[in-house]
């Protein structure tokens, strides 16, 4: 196709054009996702440089009737963010777009280009002496335009919410090509269908966000930060209202851990697990207060104390220096990357009722050790949001893409028919992507799904925007 290439060229230079014909180009970090699992093919790779040349290439492939597949920091774990097989999809990087534009202190909002990785976002909020507490494992290379395409969770939710709450403005191009302005930093404005809504969490199906204005916080003054070891996860909940109810303005972590998930960081990354005491769950708490760190970690000691007093904590362990602090933090995130060092696994991004939590993994746990004899459950995540990683691991031994290949879709029933037997959410923050398009298409509300197919139709009348993914 070479019109295609040679007009790509004429919009982003030619030097921004990747093109598969090309033998000296390697595709694969763009084509091939995060997880693995899905290794597509492009027609193109394009990396425009500003919101101009995006609605430039989109106009251009609109008229020539090409797929586009927006893209960020490709860390996407839903086969969202690459191209399909068929070789005839561009995928369109954005990131060059990666300057944050200003940041306006009084307002306290940041406006930043989509392709800027989350990591330098936030420190260009510490360097202006306030906080973007937007914070995931992936920060070093995902985006914002991806956190916001995929309303982005981590590990903050529970006091400041996610990547929908920390949005106030939005720069979108169109299907079409326009440019939709949407760039104000309100914190009120009701003037009519919030499109802003509509495109966080879109997945890119929906037109290719630029720019965004995000809310920024004050930064805290004390932050401090423990490992406790509660013996099921049912005391761990307890902790959590326990904590909430004390410290709910301080409380900014609440993370899970089981004994299979730190099992694996001491296999793979045993400088990380040193020290941590074994234990069927571990908690990771954080309290973040706005006066000294002295008070922060009196409050978070009397907590703990208290806990250890009514037998909700076996063992606790309160970092005594920034350093420490984030040692807890690196065992958290290590886990993603030990499951993935182990080998291929079925992945279950849930979210339930906090107080459905304990009841459905004791009762999934007993049906998988059913389903498949020694399969390991790797469960962990963020138990102040409702939201885990229920992940199953092969047996020790066995070969983990026979197994995922011969109990997917069986591991993926189990689960998510426990998950909508109990009211929860089969895509607490990954989004749906490819992955769990079909599984949508199952669980979800019909009408539901209807109104989503419809609003697809209106905006993307053709589908070319990121066609397959989602619906
Ligand atoms: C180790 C690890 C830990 C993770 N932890 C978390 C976590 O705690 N919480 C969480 O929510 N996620 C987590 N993720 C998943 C992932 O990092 C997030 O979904 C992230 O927001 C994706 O950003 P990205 O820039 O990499 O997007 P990509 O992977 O490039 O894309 C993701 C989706 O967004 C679309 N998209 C990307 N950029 C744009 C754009 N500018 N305009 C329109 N659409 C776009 C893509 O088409 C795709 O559908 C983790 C991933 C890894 C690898």
């Amino acid at each position: 196709m070479p019109e295609l290439i040679s007009s790509l060229r004429a919009i982003v230079g030619a030097s921004h054009v990747l093109d598969p014909a090309d033998p000296a180009v390697d595709l694969a970090p763009y084509t091939r996702d995060w997880r693995k699992r899905y290794q597509g093919r492009a027609r193109a790779v394009v990396f425009p440089g500003t919101p101009i040349e995006v609605a430039e290439v989109v106009r251009l492939c609109h008229r020539l009737g090409v797929a586009l597949v927006p893209q960020g920091g490709n860390t996407g774990l839903v086969g969202g963010g690459v191209p399909d097989e068929s070789g005839q999809q561009v995928v369109i990087q954005v990131g060059r777009l990666n300057r944050v534009r200003r940041i306006d202190k009084a307002n306290l909002t940041m406006e930043v280009e989509a392709g800027c990785v989350l990591a330098h976002a936030q420190q260009a909020a510490t360097a202006a002496g306030l906080m973007l507490p937007l914070s995931l494992a992936s920060e070093g290379s995902c985006t914002i335009g991806g956190n916001l395409a995929s309303n982005a969770g981590g590990t903050q939710v529970l006091r400041y919410g996610n990547a929908r709450e920390q949005c106030l403005g939005l720069e979108v191009v169109t299907p079409e090509g326009a440019i939709w302005n949407g760039l104000r930093g309100l914190r009120k404005d009701n003037t009519g269908y919030d499109l802003r809504d509509l495109y966080i969490g879109s997945e890119g199906t929906l037109g290719v966000i630029t720019a965004a204005v995000m809310r920024l916080q004050p930064a805290p003054i004390g932050v401090v930060t423990a490992l406790a070891t509660c013996a099921d996860l049912v005391d761990a909940t307890d902790l959590l209202v326990q904590a909430q109810a004390r410290c709910a303005m301080t409380l900014t972590g609440f993370e899970v851990m089981n004994r299979t998930s730190i099992d694996l960081v001491r296999r793979h990354f045993p400088q990380l697990a040193q020290g941590v005491p074994a234990a069927n769950w571990t908690v990771l708490i954080e309290l973040s207060g706005p006066t000294s760190e002295g008070m922060t970690r009196l409050q978070l000691e009397e907590l703990m104390a208290d806990c250890m007093d009514r037998g909700l904590i076996d063992d606790g362990l309160i970092a005594v220096s920034m350093q420490q602090s984030r040692t807890f933090w690196h065992l958290r995130e290590a886990i993603a990357l030990a499951q993935s060092q182990e080998g291929l696994n079925v992945k279950h991004d849930i979210s339930l009722p906090v107080s459905a939590i304990g009841e459905f993994v004791a009762g999934a746990d007993a049906a998988i050790a059913r389903h498949v004899p020694g399969a390991r459950m790797v469960c962990f995540g963020h138990l102040g949001d409702g939201n885990l990683h229920y992940n199953v691991q092969a047996p020790e031994g066995q070969d983990p893409a026979a197994f995922l290949k011969n109990h997917e879709a069986g591991l993926n029933a189990l689960v998510y028919d426990a998950v909508v037997h109990r009211g929860g959410s089969i895509s607490a923050e990954h989004g749906i992507g490819r992955l769990k398009r079909d599984e949508l298409r199952l669980r979800h509300d019909p009408v539901a799904l209807a109104l989503m197919q419809r609003i697809k139709s209106a905006l993307d009348p053709s589908n070319l925007m990121n066609p397959g993914k989602v619906l």
